[in-house]
């Protein structure tokens, strides 16, 4: 059987990609050579912008019903805690979950997993990428199934969500340019006692060692990263009990057993090309970083969600062959910039808490703890950490799809939230995963009933103090694209505008 999309990978990435096709009515086929899903608990923050994607898909209670709010973080230095920086509300006003959550990957996947089983799509395990062509009508691709049989399957498109190891990145022959850090890292999930076991996250900043405490809940269980000794022999063998931690025990942290213990080298790389021909990568297959922010993870969905909605209008016929092939590179466009900018960013931030030398180790213990209590009582400052830390701040202004400008809300922001009351918002109507309208204030008729007539829901919300401070512009239009951006946006004769976009878009209206 021939499937609309066939993906390689079953990890958060590629089992996001699935949920998200298999809803919105693509025929999706999903294999991994793994035998089941992760066990290890690897990303650990699941940020706001993930979680009002996951609104879509109605996971979102289901994240917050397991996991754990952070309220805030403490800077150690020489064994003293230096700095608190409270985490309550750093993101009021800007979200529904304005707070940062934890939620180990394995349970994440093992929710993502029931879901999709749940929707009739069943993930086949035990299956291995092979290899494939690109054909004119789409790819073959050769799998190697689990009784070793090897099988030649049919798909319009193949997307590579496997890992940081790809074979379908190397089977693209696209390079992964980057580098790999000078220190071995190790995380350890752990039950302990001791002050930093206070359901906060903990950073210690010294002279040389580096260690964060992710609390995985509200008392004795965390996840300890830090670095290994370079004159450490034999890291791949490692056991917890083998690392001479001088961090670990300037925190006084008393531990009691070890869950999980890994050692890792950390890579910065961005492969080359999102996308050749029919084929796509995404997810870790595409950009690995060090793991400074917990984004790894969160931008494997992004990456997910941005692909489907465009192979969805393209599978089903919403525009000429032309026009798909522009939709779809837009993709590569879109979120490969953005892995560019993140790369760039998590490198500088860890360079910082890991470099070694007189210079770094005087900043980290010297120079952060004095000005960090000051910056952080800057309510810029916070918002703009939050909106960098929580993706909320992704957007793809100046991109092929994006265009105008009304009030301080561009084309290719994320759609701004408003609490609109009553435990509403404007990104209610998300979950409807297509095109729409909003507009602050009045909708004119004439807008009411182009909208009407090409298959777009308009939605109409008072104009508050609220839609002001998100930036929006009374009665100005604003279209949502089904990924929650702003495709474009503009005040005026709002339904030339609209007629044009999808028309220079190469979009068929009305819209199915
Ligand atoms: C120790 C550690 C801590 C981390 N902490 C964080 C964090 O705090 N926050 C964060 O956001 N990220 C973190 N990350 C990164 C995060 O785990 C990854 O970004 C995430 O797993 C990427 O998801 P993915 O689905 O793209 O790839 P993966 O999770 O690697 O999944 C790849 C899938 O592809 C399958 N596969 C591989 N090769 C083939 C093949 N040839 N054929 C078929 N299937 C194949 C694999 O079996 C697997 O199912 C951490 C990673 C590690 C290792």
């Amino acid at each position: 059987m021939r499937h609309d999309v066939m993906i390689i990978g079953a990890g958060p990435t590629g089992l996001v990609l699935a949920l998200w096709l298999n809803a919105m009515g693509v025929s999706v086929r999903i294999v991994s050579k793994a035998a089941g899903p992760g066990t290890a608990s690897r990303a650990l923050a699941v940020h706001a912008r993930t979680l009002e994607l996951y609104e879509q898909m109605r996971l979102t209670d289901a994240v917050l019903a397991e996991g754990h709010r952070v309220r805030g973080v403490n800077v150690w230095v020489g064994g003293e805690r230096r700095v608190r920086v409270p985490l309550d509300g750093l993101g009021e006003g800007q979200t529904r979950y304005p707070f940062l959550y934890i939620y180990p990957q394995d349970r994440h996947e093992e929710l993502l997993v029931s879901r999709l089983e749940a929707a009739g799509v069943p993930i086949e395990w035990n299956t291995t990428f092979n290899g494939y062509e690109e054909r004119p009508e789409g790819v073959t691709v050769r799998l190697r199934l689990p009784d070793g049989n090897e099988e030649v399957a049919e798909a319009r498109y193949l997307a590579g969500c496997d890992g940081a190891s790809s074979a379908v990145r190397k089977a693209l022959g696209v390079g992964f340019p980057g580098g790999t850090y000078q220190q071995t890292f190790y995380v350890a999930d752990i039950e302990a006692d001791g002050p930093p076991m206070n359901g906060e996250l903990n950073l210690a900043l010294d002279t040389s060692d580096f260690l964060a405490v992710f609390p995985l809940d509200e008392g004795r269980r965390a996840r300890l990263v830090g670095t290994v000794e370079e004159d450490e022999e034999h890291v791949g063998q490692m056991r917890f009990e083998d690392l001479n931690d001088a961090a670990v025990q300037h925190l006084r942290i008393d531990v009691k057993s070890v869950a999980w213990f890994s050692t890792y080298r950390v890579h910065h790389r961005v492969t080359e090309r999102f996308r050749k021909g029919s084929a796509f990568l995404l997810g870790d297959a595409a950009h690995i970083h060090s793991p400074a922010g917990g984004q790894g993870m969160n931008t494997g969905i992004g990456d997910a969600i941005n692909l489907a909605w465009k192979l969805r209008s393209v599978l089903q016929g919403e525009m000429s062959a032309q026009a798909a092939d522009r939709l779809v590179s837009s993709y590569e466009e879109e979120r490969m910039a953005f892995a560019r900018r993140l790369v760039r960013t998590t490198d500088q931030m860890f360079s910082l808490a890991t470099a070694n030398g007189a210079v770094p180790a005087f900043m980290r213990t010297r120079i952060v703890p004095l000005v960090l209590p000051v910056l952080v009582r800057l309510p810029l400052l916070r918002q703009f950490i939050f909106r960098t830390v929580s993706q909320i701040g992704i957007h793809y202004r100046g991109d092929t799809l994006s265009e105008g400008r009304a009030g301080r809300v561009h084309g290719g922001d994320r759609l701004p939230w408003v609490d609109t009351g009553e435990g509403r918002s404007n990104h209610d109507g998300l979950n409807e995963m297509r095109w729409q309208v909003q507009v602050f204030g009045e909708a004119a008729s004439v807008l009411a009933n182009w909208c009407k007539a090409n298959g777009l829901p308009l939605r109409t919300f008072a104009w508050t103090p609220g839609a002001e401070r998100a930036g929006f512009l009374r009665d100005a239009i604003y279209l949502v694209r089904p990924d929650g951006y702003l495709g474009c946006v503009a005040s005026g004769d709002a339904t030339s505008v609209l007629q044009d976009y999808f028309g220079t878009k190469g979009f068929k209206l009305p819209l199915v």
